[in-house]
């Protein structure tokens, strides 16, 4: 018999309260630790953060949602899927963080965006060569672990659907859904040896599921949870779901033991999907930070008790997308922390409202708390601002439209005169220890403001003499001041709350600390041109003043539950409007605004796309059309499926666009044309997520096939993304070769 849960989460984030795993990682990256050093500093935080949760009182553990860089990547190993490039020599580690980031040698897999988040993956290729075999060592050594210190451990596996739906299909292979059923008989196989050493639940993840699927593909998820319901010998299956509801999909699972849905972006599925199920609801938020209005989740557990066979409470998704804990977070005013709960916060509201189902009057404390605090932040006046709801009410269309492109394009090549294909790259420069070292002084009082601007302005010199030299040209200052393209602004523009030790896993080693984004957003004060300023009085080269969009902005906050993001993002769009137009008094003739996170933040279901793109979009050219039509408008978007975007693409009407575009090579090019784009482009040509450097041939060849593509008039040259990840030598060199393969292909004028 199995033991019904009652409270959990549904996974863990594992870089480590301090970071501790991300540098480790690091450091063996860099030579400075043994394997078995990371080894063993990565059981030790399992390990801590197992009995953290014992302690918190969850009666289900989720184990093997650690990673040493992405859940994806190890479900690849796990099935025998990752291509043989990587596997034909060297330590299985060395092989698994050569997919993962490459190496001198090969070039790492794609990366792209889980679901709607803004946590990367590692994308599988799967091939007709590629032969699934099952590796279950790390999943069973987890399990192990968390047994031995009394853990009632319920492994989390990536279930077949979603696996192979995110997977990437290579060498002429097309339908991957079809191999389901060779991996069916492998997690059959798991299923077994986990049921062997005692496992009670197993949850296996399909979040694919809350996407919209098509017959044939309702048909493959019922074969297969068919297919693994019927095997004897096995712990009992937890279906998890989140991101959005399990609509339709959830007749297809109905063979399953238990379901765990995401009621936050979510809705319960009908009565009948409940019956005489588990069901592992998700009240608790387990993507923002908000504290949980505990009497709504218990009307909602209320609700589905009399529906289920039994109940548990838990986070909406893995904890993964939230800061460990508030503990610490000095930095923020009472009345905003009071309204917040990180990781081990909501851990505890899980256990509350737990505790509430059997006896609400042993946590009338805990709910009080929670009504203050949701009443307390309702209150707040910096929730309601007059002026800037004022200045919003008097936005026409005429605020987010530009004179057509053509006519901007004459008036810019005038006043900018620059060769065909003109080089350039998206941002940031590499952030070197000094840069690191004197934001650490400035923030521990070490050194004033005046010392610090020296300091940056020192690294602004080098860049631009960096860039001058290479002979790129159109310049940028490099981003020195920024520690983040979005934190950077948030903690200049009211309304918005930055943490001290929030932060979340990006991709492998990269954290980002999300800003909160509680308030109305006004721009007390010009943020970036002083520095631009400095860096275009250093050359006669045009500089490019650099923004963050209001898209990118909410997508990499944690943005309001109390109102529509569409208003929030015009607030937003507001402050950087007011930026571009202060910039063009200042004399910069370009201004960029990133947008990397557009395609991101898009709905999971088509019925909800429009809407959202509607507002994005609108939402960009309310930021970029406030400056005069000689103002070179560029935008740069990364990491995406830019497919479904592309006609939004264009809709932004920015007059160069640059695109990553080196690791998903040059397919979206064609992509634009098949749409009558005719604005500038520049596919990336130098993949900025791996160490090595791209030859001038290989830069070359990308070129050429861009050329065929793209007019040389409208074709841009640069590398895929910002720079500040890399090292200044790999940089300089991979630069050198973009503008060579340039000289190279460039048509004479
Ligand atoms: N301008 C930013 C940079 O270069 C853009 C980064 C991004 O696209 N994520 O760092
Ligand atoms: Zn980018």
């Amino acid at each position: 018999m199995t033991t019904p849960i009652t409270a959990t989460v549904l996974g863990l984030p594992r870089i480590g309260p301090r970071r501790e795993l991300k540098k480790a990682i690091e450091s063996y990256w860099a030579g400075r630790m043994s394997a078995a050093d990371l080894d063993s500093e990565a059981r030790r935080l399992r390990t801590a953060q197992v009995r953290t949760l014992i302690d918190a009182g969850l009666d289900s553990i989720p184990v093997n949602t650690f990673s040493y860089y992405d859940q994806m990547l190890d479900t690849a190993v796990m099935l025998g899927a990752l291509p043989s490039r990587y596997t034909e020599s060297g330590q299985p580690l060395d092989q698994y963080f050569a997919a993962a980031r490459g190496n001198d040698a090969l070039a790492p897999l794609e990366m792209t965006k889980w679901f709607d988040t803004n946590y990367h993956y590692i994308v599988p290729e799967i091939g007709p060569d590629t032969a699934f075999s099952l590796h279950p060592e790390k999943v069973l050594a987890e399990v192990a672990e968390a047994r031995e210190i009394g853990a009632a451990a319920r492994p989390v596996l990536i279930g077949p659907v979603t696996f192979l739906k995110l997977a990437k299909p290579v060498g002429g292979e097309s339908a991957l859904l079809a191999r389901t059923s060779e991996l069916v008989p492998l997690y059959i196989d798991l299923l077994q040896q986990l049921a062997d050493v005692g496992v009670d639940w197993v949850q296996i993840d399909e979040p694919s599921l809350v996407t919209d699927l098509d017959d044939d593909e309702l048909q493959v998820v019922r074969a297969t949870y068919d297919a693994l319901a019927r095997s004897t010998s096995r712990p009992a299956i937890l279906l998890a779901t989140y991101f959005g509801s399990l609509g339709g999909a959830a007749s297809a699972v109905a063979a399953v033991d238990g379901l765990a849905v995401d009621l936050v972006a979510g809705e319960a599925p009908a009565r009948e999907a409940l019956r005489g199920k588990q069901i592992v609801a998700g009240v608790v938020d387990g993507r923002n930070i908000w504290r949980n209005d505990l009497d709504a989740s218990l009307a909602t557990l209320s609700s589905i008790v009399e529906a289920a066979d039994t109940v548990a409470v838990s986070t909406s998704c893995s904890l993964l997308h939230v800061p460990y804990s508030l503990e610490g977070e000095d930095g923020l005013d009472d009345a905003l922390r009071s309204w917040l709960a990180f990781g081990a916060e909501k851990t505890a509201e899980v256990t509350t409202l737990a505790a509430a189902l059997q006896d609400s009057a042993s946590v009338s404390a805990q709910f009080q708390a929670s009504r203050d605090a949701i009443q307390g932040r309702r209150e707040d006046p910096r929730l309601q601002r007059e002026d800037v709801r004022a200045q919003l009410a008097d936005v026409d269309t005429s605020a987010r439209t530009r004179r057509p492109a053509q006519e901007r394009r004459e008036l810019q090549a005038e006043r900018l005169n620059l060769p065909p294909l003109p080089t350039t790259t998206i941002g940031s420069y590499p952030q070197t220890a000094e840069i690191r070292l004197a934001r650490g002084d400035l923030r521990k009082g070490r050194i004033d403001e005046a010392e610090y601007a020296r300091r940056m302005r020192a690294e602004i010199d080098a860049v631009i003499d960096l860039q001058e030299q290479l002979g790129l040209d159109v310049l940028v200052h490099g981003e020195p001041e920024r520690n983040d393209m979005v934190q950077y602004f948030a903690e200049l523009l009211d309304g918005f709350a930055a943490t001290t030790n929030g932060w979340v896993q990006s991709y492998g080693t990269r954290c980002v600390r999300p800003p909160i984004l509680f308030g109305d957003v006004a721009r007390p004060k010009p943020m970036t041109v002083d520095w631009i300023g400095y860096a275009q009085s250093r050359t006669a080269k045009p500089v490019k003043g650099m923004l963050t969009g209001p898209v990118t902005i909410l997508a990499w906050s944690f943005v309001r539950d109390d109102q529509p993001l569409a208003t929030s993002a015009d607030q937003v769009a507001l402050a950087i409007r007011a930026e571009t137009i202060d910039l063009e008094s200042g004399g910069a003739a370009i201004v960029q605004v990133d947008e990397p996170a557009l395609r991101e933040l898009m709905p999971l279901r088509k019925a909800d796309q429009p809407a959202y793109l509607e507002w994005a979009v609108n939402a960009f050219r309310l930021a970029t059309s406030g400056v005069s039509d000689a103002v070179q408008v560029h935008t740069h978007l990364c990491y995406s499926e830019f497919g479904e975007v592309i006609e939004s693409i264009a809709a932004l009407d920015a007059d160069v666009t640059s695109l990553e575009a080196a690791r998903s090579r040059m397919e979206v090019l064609d992509d634009l044309n098949a749409i009558g784009y005719d604005l500038g482009v520049g596919p990336g040509v130098y993949d900025i997520h791996s160490p090595r450097v791209p030859s001038v041939e290989e830069i070359a060849t990308s070129l050429r096939a861009a050329l065929a593509a793209v007019p040389a008039e409208r074709l841009w040259v640069n590398p895929d993304c910002g720079l500040k990840t890399r090292g200044n030598a790999e940089v300089a060199e991979s630069l050198r070769h973009l503008v060579e393969a340039t000289r190279q292909v460039r048509p004479s004028s």
